[in-house]
């Protein structure tokens, strides 16, 4: 494979796609660090102002749990549970009032139902099938200079692919859910809202680079399978 590795140019797709990812995920990272150290003038923890605003949206049903982990945070939708990491549970800094109430945007997303996340709920099982197998399928089909499994390992990487692109409008609907209710419950000052829309758009920048990378691949996976066709 390290052979392959040095004259197979469409790798340069790869270290493309790991590039962004690792830009986006540094400014995540710079973003909450900075913003977890302002806190925010009415004192609202995360887990405080998220429970505030779960009751608020008649989400009396839905949970808050402390979980261990950094930028751990999520909304599962099966138990309905809302786990908040300590840092954004017990904070009322402009970061984690901004996680935590993205999160209760998720909770209120799966409440009413909003289309994109159950599309995206439909679609775990597809694109996690699809990406474990889409790599040796693919990998046979150049073995045996097979065509028709090479497209095999292309539509399932697709299925990974198409995931990828279903999560951004879950994810920035979340985020501008969360600034509204921010703003609307008092929660934030209209000064504090920018640092904590900051940390809720490098956020999502994470999940455009790992979309973007994704098409790389999907990409690469175009070019390789073409290159054997010549
Ligand atoms: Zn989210």
């Amino acid at each position: 494979m390290p052979y392959y590795f040095f004259y197979d140019p469409t790798v340069l797709l790869l270290f493309a796609g790991l590039i962004l990812g690792l830009i986006a995920q540094s400014a995540v990272n710079g973003a909450f660090r900075k913003y977890s150290a302002v806190p925010s003038s009415a004192g609202w923890t995360g887990a405080q102002a998220a429970r505030r605003i779960l009751d608020e949206n008649g989400l009396q049903d839905v949970r808050i749990e402390m979980v261990s982990g950094r930028l751990s945070d999520h909304y599962d939708p099966r138990s309905k549970v809302l786990r908040l990491s300590q840092e954004v549970y017990e904070s009322n800094s402009l970061a984690a009032l901004g996680v935590a109430i993205h999160e209760a945007g998720h909770a209120m997303q799966h409440a009413t139902g909003y289309g994109p996340l159950i599309l995206r709920s439909t679609l775990v099982p597809l694109a996690n099938i699809g990406s474990t197998l889409s790599w040796p399928i693919f990998l046979l089909g150049l073995l045996f200079s097979y065509q028709p499994l090479l497209y095999v390992g292309i539509i399932a990487f697709g299925l990974a692919v198409v995931f990828q692109l279903v999560t951004l409008p879950v994810e920035f609907n979340a985020s501008s859910r969360a600034m509204q209710m921010l703003d609307a419950g008092g929660y934030l000052t209209p000064e504090e809202q920018v640092g904590t829309r900051k940390v809720l758009r490098a956020a999502a920048m994470t999940y455009v680079a790992s979309a973007l990378a994704s098409i790389l691949q999907l990409l690469r996976l175009f070019m390789l399978a073409g290159r054997r066709r010549d």
